[in-house]
Parts: C-alpha cells; structure tokens; sequence
C-alpha cells in the first residue's frame, strides 16, 4: 500500500512490481492527479509547455493496465502499524474504510507553509504545489491580475517572478532575510541573482516582513509590510514548505531533527512494514555525513525507487545526497552543490573558496556570456566542498554536475583538476572555467 501518488510513491509502486510481478500494489492519492512533474509548474504558467495536462507522465488508467491499483481522492489518515491496517477516507463518498496491508511507503510529501497572515479566503492569493493550484494561479492572471506580489525569494518564487513579468504582471518579490536565494547560494552570488530580476524589471524588496493582507469585498488589494503597503491583485506565498509527517508519526515512526521523516537507507523508518521516501523523509548529507531535509525531484524519486524495491522484496539502498540544486529566471540560471563557503562556516570547517570569473563558451564566440563560479574546498587536505555557478546563458551553470559527480566520490580539488572535461569552442573554453578554479584552489 502507498500513500501519495506522486514522484516518489509512482516510482515505488513502479519499481515493486517490477521487483515481483505478482504484488498487489495500490496507490492512496488524496488529490485528483498522480504521477506528474510539479517542477513543470511554472513553465506552463509561463508558456514553456504547453498544459498542466503535459505534466502528468502516467495517467491512472495507463497505471491500472500495468497492473497498479490507484484510488484518487482517496486519504490514509490513520495507520494502526500493529494490526498492519490504514484507514482511508473516500473523499468521493465521504465514507471510511479499513485496509489491511503487508507493507506500508509513506510518500506524502510537503504543503506549502502558510504563515497566519496568509489564512485567508481572499481570492487572488495563491501557494503553488500541485496542478489545482496552477490552474487557480491561471485563472487569476486570466481574470486580469495586473500586479503580483511573490511573498518569499527562493526558487519557486524566483521563478514565478519571471513567469508572471513575462505574462504582463508588474512583479514586486517580499523577502524577509537580506537577499533573494539566501538558502541557495553565497551573498556575492545571491547579488547577481537580484541584479538579473531588477534589470528586467522586477521590484525586489529585501529585509521586509509581511503583516497582513488588505483586501476589498473577497479580493485581495494589498500586502502590509513592515515598510509600508504594497498594491497587489495578486499575492503568491513561497515562504517554504513542511514536512507532512502526521501519518508516519502516527504510525510510530521517528522524525528526526530535520522536522522530516527519519529512515535507514532502505527507507525503513524502523516500525515494521513501514516504508518512508520523498520530500517528507529526510536524507544524508554525503559530505557533511549530516541528516538533511533537502525536498527535490530526483532525490523522491530515488527514494521510492528504493522503497519500492525493498518493499517488493529486492536489496536497494539509498546514496544520500549532496545538496544539488538549480533553478533559472529570466536568461540566468544558478546552481550549486555541496556547501557554500556560508554553509562550511556555520559547520565549522576549515573552508576555503575561490571565485573566477570568466566566459561560458570560448570567449571569441559569439554566444559567449560570462559565468561565475565560486568552488569550496577544505583546507589542507584539498577535499572538494562544493560549487555554485550563476551565468547568464542558463544551460551553462549545469555543468555544475561535474563537481557534484566528484562529491559523490569524496574527491579533491586535484581530481577537479585532472578530469578530462570535454572541450569545443561552443560549449567552453579550452579551460573550463571549473578547471581554472581548481587549478586556482589547489
Ligand atoms: P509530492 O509531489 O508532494 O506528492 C505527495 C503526494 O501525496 C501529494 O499528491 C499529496 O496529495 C499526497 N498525499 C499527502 N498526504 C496524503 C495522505 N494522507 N493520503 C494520500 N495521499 C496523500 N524539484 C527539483 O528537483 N527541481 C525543480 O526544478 C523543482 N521545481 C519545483 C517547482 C515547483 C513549483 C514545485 C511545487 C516543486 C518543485 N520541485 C523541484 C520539487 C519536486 O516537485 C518534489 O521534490 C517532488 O514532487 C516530491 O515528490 P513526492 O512524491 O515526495 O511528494
């Protein structure tokens, strides 16, 4: 049994029965769809694809003719880990059953954190999670919003800035801490971020809290901050997001410091029968050996893959991570992996980081733009921290892999160095500016 059809549930529930053809495998979602890429969601809002409908990659009847049995709207809200049963509410009928189960993957997920300010039955302001909340953030640009206020500076945010100014929106973003991708990146790279979103037009308002919002009959008019009212029609809350952990701690598992899930790297969660995988569990860090809460799309993947897996009866463990992440708005992308230099020194290590700055392509050819690249590294012994890249041909900052590959493998800056990178004028310099860097570091 599987509660949440999403990434990491659709890909436990695929990989169980590839492991045992014979199991009786049945996915719970408490929402309308399965099976879909919500880091889609902003490039349909943007135009880049071309429906929410182009996200789902299974339908519920292609995963009934592979032989899963799915329940839409359907809610685990109990588990009784003793007698081995769930109890699901139909939301259809509003009736109640009891499921008996030989293994459990808890796969729910987080919810996007809505702060008390943002408790409010105004329309016009929004959360984006899922396909329904796309298709209401649709219908209120449709219905003529004009201007946005995205309430937090992190990915999503940034993202939906690009989204909503490309869609006629004037587009003003509220960030509390001192600069946008404050949890992303360093201060030095966090500025180039902002620099990207300010020159094309986006208002950014750093070190400002939002009070309250003012509305007029059941729309909202505006966002109060500390520094003042902000005029908007509509208002996108990207403060973070929560662990949603009440069905695993309901059926006894432990969550750990993270506020996630905690499991082994099988992704028991240590109750018998009891599986946990997704942006509700918590990971390893491979570099820091720390427990991390790090929600991404590959990562829940991996782990219901994992789940599934053992859960069918295989041997699978789960890696861990290294902290990978990147995201793109406007013409900039930005990755990192690993720790930055902020991050190494809340640790406590002995960090140290080099910053080059150079071109992305050849710098004779014509779609050369710069690129900056910060690489982390400990002291002394030359192992490999970690990387941020930002440049404004936005593909270019995925070769961000490259280091992260090296993390993996608990590698040093000299690995960096002595990797044969591929090389051609239209992809890079002769020396990849990850090759000065190391070099630089060494
Ligand atoms: P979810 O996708 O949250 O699915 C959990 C499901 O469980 C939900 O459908 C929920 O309805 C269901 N559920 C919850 N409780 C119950 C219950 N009690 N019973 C039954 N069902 C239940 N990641 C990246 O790596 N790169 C990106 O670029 C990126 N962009 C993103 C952009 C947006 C706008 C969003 C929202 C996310 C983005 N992500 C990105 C994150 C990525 O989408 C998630 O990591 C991934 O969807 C997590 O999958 P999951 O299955 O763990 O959880």
């Amino acid at each position: 049994m599987i509660a949440g059809g999403v990434a990491a549930g659709m890909s436990a529930a695929s990989r169980a029965l590839r492991q045992n053809p014979e199991a009786d495998v049945v996915v719970f979602e408490r929402g309308e769809y399965i099976s879909y890429g919500a880091c889609g969601l902003p490039y349909v809002l943007g135009g880049d694809v071309d429906s929410f409908g182009d996200l789902i990659a299974r339908t519920p009847a292609q995963m009934r003719a592979r032989g899963i049995g799915v329940r839409l709207r359907h809610e685990v809200t109990g588990v009784d880990a003793r007698a081995r049963t769930i109890t699901v509410v139909d939301h259809h009928s509003g009736r109640s059953t009891h499921e008996p189960y030989d293994k459990l993957l808890i796969a729910t997920g987080v919810s996007a954190i809505r702060p008390d300010w943002a408790k409010t039955d105004l329309g016009g302001v929004h959360v984006l999670r899922d396909i329904p909340d796309g298709q209401a953030i649709e219908a209120t640009i449709s219905g003529g919003a004009k201007r946005a206020v995205i309430v937090g500076g992190g990915y999503i945010g940034l993202e939906l800035a690009e989204t909503l100014h490309c869609r006629g929106l004037s587009v003003v973003v509220v960030e509390k801490g001192p600069e946008v991708a404050g949890r992303m990146l360093d201060g030095e790279y966090q500025v180039r971020v902002r620099a990207e979103l300010e020159s094309n037009g986006v208002e950014i308002r750093c070190g400002t809290t939002v009070e309250g919002l003012t509305g007029k009959g059941d729309c909202v008019t505006g966002v109060q901050t500390d520094h003042g009212l902000i005029r908007a029609d509509m208002v996108i809350v990207a403060v973070g997001v929560r662990p949603n952990v009440e069905l695993a701690r309901a059926a006894g598992a432990r969550i750990g410091k993270t506020g996630a899930v905690a499991v082994n790297t099988r992704q028991e969660t240590g109750v018998d029968g009891v599986y946990s995988a997704g942006d509700n569990t918590e990971s390893t860090h491979r570099v820091t050996r720390r427990k991390v809460h790090i929600p991404l799309g590959l990562t829940a993947n991996r782990m219901g893959r994992v789940a599934g897996v053992n859960m069918a009866g295989g041997d699978a463990t789960f890696p861990g991570v290294v902290g990978s992440s990147i995201f793109k708005t406007f013409a900039l992308g930005a990755a990192r992996t690993g720790l930055t230099q902020t991050e190494a020194d809340a640790l406590g290590l002995n960090a140290a980081s080099v910053d080059v700055s150079s071109t992305d392509h050849a710098g004779y050819y014509s779609t050369a733009k710069p690129i900056y690249v910060r690489l982390t590294a400990e002291r002394g012994t030359g192992r490999l921290l970690g990387a941020q890249l930002v440049c404004q041909n936005h593909e270019s900052v995925k070769r961000v892999d490259v280091v992260a590959a090296l993390l993996h493998g608990r590698g040093k800056v000299q690995d960096l160095f002595e990797t044969d990178l591929s090389y051609a004028p239209p992809f890079s310099g002769v020396w990849d500016v990850l090759l000065v860097a190391a070099d630089r570091l060494s």
